[in-house]
């Protein structure tokens, strides 16, 4: 046990997923995936008070994600709970920037920032590896949070190894009205057989420190989600159009993102997709994407809209 802590507050960066392979599915129902995960500053914020007993949770604006038992934040208190013993509760109030089941890990980001942030308010003393654990019985994505920066993920997008930052690059993200399920996603392909993957070079140039080789950089699920969502490829082509570094899905979508050199570059291209609903973000490095829950004045900077 260590010290309890009052009122806490943890900004939870998204995700993109430069690069997303489907190896085929596995006999336990998973498809097997390679995928090169980016945190990207686009941000929730989840407010944490100590409460005596039972968790509740407000999320803001209402109705944008469930606010009870089956919002991942509840769920990684009640991971916490069950595997601690605490009888301790809290106070939570989620505000929300992240699309909704937009492909961006918003849900992911919000269970880890829920599972660092608790294990402080309750002094719960937990490690980086038992945070794991629950983090990977959370979701898929999750464990990609409590690690940050760039990863390489393997098996279901989980097992993690982290990579060197990418370039100071920024990313235009045009999310869609339309929620995409993960689960229907995958479904949709079948089950393919599981093939033998060789080395990929991607993950080769990056553990190195090399150029991420763009020409090897695709998604899978594009196929897939644009002929479910045709509103899709026509988002992905107009992004496109633009001519960025790349034009991708991100993971199941329904968000699709271009990749550009800077800041500059991003914000003139979001411009001109004006009407879109574009957002503009820098990619995040490690140190800029920990999840870190801050205290009394530390506080006091940040804006509770959940906006950067
Ligand atoms: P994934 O690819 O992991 O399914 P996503 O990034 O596409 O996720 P999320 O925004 O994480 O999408 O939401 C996925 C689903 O999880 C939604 O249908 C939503 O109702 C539910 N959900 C549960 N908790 C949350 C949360 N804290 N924020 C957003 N959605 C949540």
């Amino acid at each position: 046990m260590t010290a309890r802590a009052g009122r806490l507050v943890v900004r939870c960066p998204a995700k993109v997923n430069l690069h997303l392979e489907v190896l085929g599915r596995r006999p336990d129902g998973y498809h097997e995936v390679r995928t090169l995960l980016a945190a990207v500053g686009v941000w929730d914020t989840l407010i944490m008070e100590p409460g005596d007993e039972g968790v509740g949770l407000e999320v803001r604006p209402a109705g944008v994600a469930p606010a009870g038992e089956d919002n991942l934040v509840v769920r990684a208190a009640r991971q916490l709970q069950r595997r601690s013993g605490t009888r301790l509760g809290a106070r939570l109030i989620l505000h929300k920037r992240i699309p909704v089941a937009g492909g961006m890990g918003g849900g992911s980001s919000n269970a880890a920032a829920a599972l660092v942030g608790l294990n402080q308010l309750w002094g719960l003393g937990a490690g980086l590896a038992e945070l794991q654990a629950m983090a990977s019985a959370l979701g898929a994505d999750v464990p990609f949070f409590l690690l940050g920066g760039v990863a390489w993920g393997t098996g279901r997008g989980d097992e993690l190894q982290a990579l060197p930052n990418l370039p100071p690059w920024w990313v235009v993200l045009l999310p869609g009205p339309v929620p995409v399920s993960t689960a229907e996603v995958y479904a949709s392909l079948g089950a393919p057989p599981l093939r033998p993957a060789p080395p990929s070079p991607i993950y080769d140039c990056v553990r190195r420190g090399g150029s991420l080789p763009l020409e090897s950089c695709r998604n899978d699920l594009e196929p897939a989600v644009m002929e479910r969502f045709p509103e899709v490829r026509e988002r992905l082509e107009a992004l496109a159009g633009e001519h960025p570094r790349l034009a991708m899905l991100s993971g199941s979508g329904g968000t699709v993102f271009a990749l550009l050199d800077d800041e500059a570059g991003a914000r003139a291209c979001a411009g001109r997709c004006a009407g879109r609903g574009a957002l503009v973000a820098p990619l995040l490095t490690r140190e800029a994407s920990q999840l870190r829950p801050l205290a009394g004045e530390e506080t006091w900077k940040l804006p509770m809209s959940g906006s950067p």
